[in-house]
């Protein structure tokens, strides 16, 4: 039985492996955790060693191993070690196959680092094979590695990371290892100082973002305060390991219905983000305007803070459209849309000229950026108090948005259009009847059923039947 989850079916290769219970909580990382005894197979069950084969007689004895609670013949159960990972600190017999993880078991419990990390390299080179796996699991062997590990010197947290970073990638142990406390370890390895190896971190990293692919585990990083440390790590790294960290980041909060919690438990964090895009690394860029885009698609009170942070920053949103790669130009772009509807007045005229500078630019064969253009215009245009700023820029976005190849920028320019129409400048209808009501009419009159809601529109002013009046 196992109290903390239901990880209680693992298997390795098809074949169950028994979890070690723990005496007490698994995830509190007990500097010296200790695990409930095995079980005894029967003697009824066994009429052969399980190691050798041969047949048990009344002279070739029956012998319970300590640690696995298997039978053998006296040969193959010979050695007498402790096991103090089952509070056994006298020597008791263990089987040929035990042999190796008792000992380990044993060094692990040394106090000289130097023992600790020879069991750690131990326990990490049984993983590599199944039978060595699941006799590490069975024994508490695991649980043990992450305990050593928060105490222990960067040799050994590097190893623990290594082998961390391999077990996470076989995917059907996470749950496990979520149970025996791994999160706060990785929560640990990814707080410490700058001193530690870029192999260390970006061994947590990748524990971590394998963890992550599972929905549920990503619930349990959140609450393990993760965010402010993945934050940490892409402000204060660089290159690689700092984008890295940014993509577990992603994972994290790409889910809106965890924004609310990031909120109040992270209200920094959009801050700190605007922090990172004064990275002048084209991929960081791109991973944070990522998470910001994921942001700003969520709830209100995000989008109010990232204008509140552009505005109070100068408008980095917009002076990055002047230099980016066109991957981060399209969630800059995206950004701005989904921030439209809460653009306050005084800064449309901002947002709106970036964009309209950026539309001169862009390449016409890029439809994704074109339609995101195309949207952010049309949503900024649906507050009646943006007209008279967007109607200077029409001729640019009848000839680059009307007039694209591609239907969703298309549709957006007829929608920005419309909105102008509603606000009854008289410009509006002007700059389209000079060179862009062909392609106005043409989108228009292409949507599903535009044809019956005109005809329905004009039967409310004009009737079907009628009697003359004469
Ligand atoms: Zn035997
Ligand atoms: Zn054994």
């Amino acid at each position: 039985m196992n109290p903390f989850g239901s990880s209680d079916n693992v298997k390795i290769d098809g074949t169950p492996v028994r979890l070690p219970v723990t005496i007490g909580n698994p995830a509190a990382l007990s500097p010296s955790p200790t695990f409930q005894k095995p079980i005894w197979m029967p003697d009824t069950e066994a009429d052969a060693c399980l190691n050798c084969d041969l047949k048990f007689t009344q002279f070739r004895r029956k012998h319970h191993c300590r640690n696995c609670g298997k039978i053998f013949c006296s040969k193959c159960c010979l050695d007498k070690v402790p096991l103090p990972h089952f509070g056994i600190n006298e020597p008791e017999k263990v089987c040929n196959n035990c042999k190796l993880i008792v000992e380990l078991m044993n060094k692990a419990k040394s106090t000289e680092m130097d023992q600790k990390y020879e069991a750690v390299i131990g326990l990490s080179n049984m993983l590599k094979n199944t039978a060595g796996l699941s006799k590490v699991i069975e024994c508490g062997g695991i649980n043990t590695m992450l305990s050593i590990a928060v105490n222990g010197n960067n040799k050994i947290k590097s190893a623990v990371a290594s082998a961390l970073h391999c077990l996470a990638q076989s995917m059907m142990l996470n749950e496990f290892l979520v149970e025996t406390g791994c999160l706060k370890v990785l929560k640990n390895f990814l707080s410490s100082d700058s001193s530690c190896s870029e192999l260390f971190i970006s061994d947590s990293l990748s524990a971590l973002n394998l963890l992550c692919m599972d929905a549920n585990i990503r619930v349990q990083v959140l609450k393990e305060g993760m965010i402010d440390v993945l934050l940490a790590v892409v402000i204060s790294s660089s290159g690689v390991t700092s984008v890295f960290a940014s993509r577990v980041l992603q994972l994290l909060v790409c889910n809106f219905e965890y924004h609310d919690f990031i909120l109040q438990n992270h209200s920094s964090i959009i801050s700190k983000l605007f922090g990172a895009l004064e990275n002048e690394d084209y991929q960081m860029q791109a991973c944070v305007t990522k998470i910001l885009m994921y942001f700003s698609a969520g709830s209100t009170p995000f989008r109010e803070m990232i204008i509140q942070e552009d505005v109070s920053r100068d408008f980095p949103l917009l002076f990055l459209l002047k230099s980016s790669s066109q991957g981060v130009l399209v969630h800059i772009a995206c950004i701005i849309a989904n921030l439209a509807i809460s653009i306050n007045e005084n800064y449309m005229h901002h947002y709106i000229t970036g964009m309209c500078e950026l539309l001169k630019f862009v390449n016409q064969e890029n439809e994704e950026l074109l339609s995101q253009i195309g949207r952010c215009l049309a949503n900024i245009a649906e507050s009646p108090s943006s007209a008279l700023h967007i109607i200077h820029h029409l001729p640019i976005i009848i000839s680059n948005l009307l007039k694209s190849p591609f239907e969703v920028p298309r549709v957006h320019a007829c929608r920005l259009q419309v909105y102008l129409f509603s606000s009854e400048l008289p410009g509006a209808l002007d700059a389209l009847s000079q060179s862009g009501l062909d392609e106005f009419i043409e989108t228009v009159f292409d949507l599903p059923g535009i044809t019956d809601i005109i005809s329905g529109l004009l039967l409310r002013k004009v009737s079907r039947l009628s009697v003359c009046q004469k």
